[in-house]
């Protein structure tokens, strides 16, 4: 693992099994030394000194999981995650209080007021005045620190995320798609986030998703779903 001084300070504050839709988790919270921030690491099975754990490292989205917003996949996506660790009977889902890419629940609405006017969701970041992501994935490692997790597959599109998780020490062997279906008010978001982010539909759920597999099936089904959506589109992504 890294250079622990590097990384953020946290308690492991309490901890409990709970159950859900989607199966039993010993849920723990984490809480982050400095900050009123309380981050949640839910297992399934035993990982501690295990190789090759499902995780998936997600980020809080208020308005998608709590309000089932349409503009967003994150809730489909820690839906996804946590079927999928249940199914695998172990794994982790980090689950981080860091809201809108960072930016916190007020900023986002501010830049969703800027998508309104026609700006995608990276330059509506910027016209408020944000980087394009400022999430960053130290609690995440030093949460896998503490339970003892020795080596990770990783559960995302997002190829900056398994950069940013093993420049911070954490040894990510493979990267597994997680791929929802989109649908019509979120495939702008979606084409966004692959064309202006760097984020992968290529890769099949419970597939061989690893950097290198072929676009399967059902990802290219998927995105063809995406782009023909986007083709009927009255409306322009970009207002520029
Ligand atoms: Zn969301």
């Amino acid at each position: 693992m890294a250079d622990k001084s590097a990384l953020p300070e946290l308690e492991r504050y309490a901890e409990t099994l709970l159950p859900t839709e989607y199966g039993r988790f010993r849920t723990l919270v984490y809480r982050e030394a400095g900050s009123e921030f309380e981050h949640l690491a839910i297992v399934s099975g035993e990982i501690r000194d295990q190789h090759e754990v499902l995780v998936r490292v997600h980020s809080a989205c208020l308005t998608g999981e709590v309000l089932h917003s349409l503009k967003c996949d994150c809730r489909e996506q820690l839906a996804l995650a946590m079927e999928r660790i249940d199914a695998a009977g172990t794994g982790v889902v980090i689950y981080l209080q860091q809201e809108g890419r960072g930016i916190g629940l007020g900023n986002k609405i501010r830049a969703y007021a800027k998508q309104e006017q026609g700006l995608d969701t990276v330059d509506a970041n910027r016209a408020i005045g944000f980087e394009d992501d400022l999430r960053h994935y130290g609690v995440a490692t030093a949460i896998l620190a503490d339970l003892g997790v020795r080596s990770v597959q990783l559960m995302t599109n997002n190829p900056a995320k398994v950069e940013a998780l093993r420049t911070d020490g954490v040894l990510v062997t493979r990267r597994v798609g997680h791929v929802v279906a989109p649908h019509e008010l979120n495939v702008d978001y979606l084409l966004t986030k692959r064309a202006r982010m760097g984020h992968l539909y290529d890769s099949a759920n419970g597939g061989n998703g690893g950097l290198d597999s072929p676009p399967s099936e059902r990802a290219q089904a998927e995105r063809a779903q995406a782009e023909r959506l986007q083709a009927e589109r009255l409306q322009p992504a970009d207002a520029e």
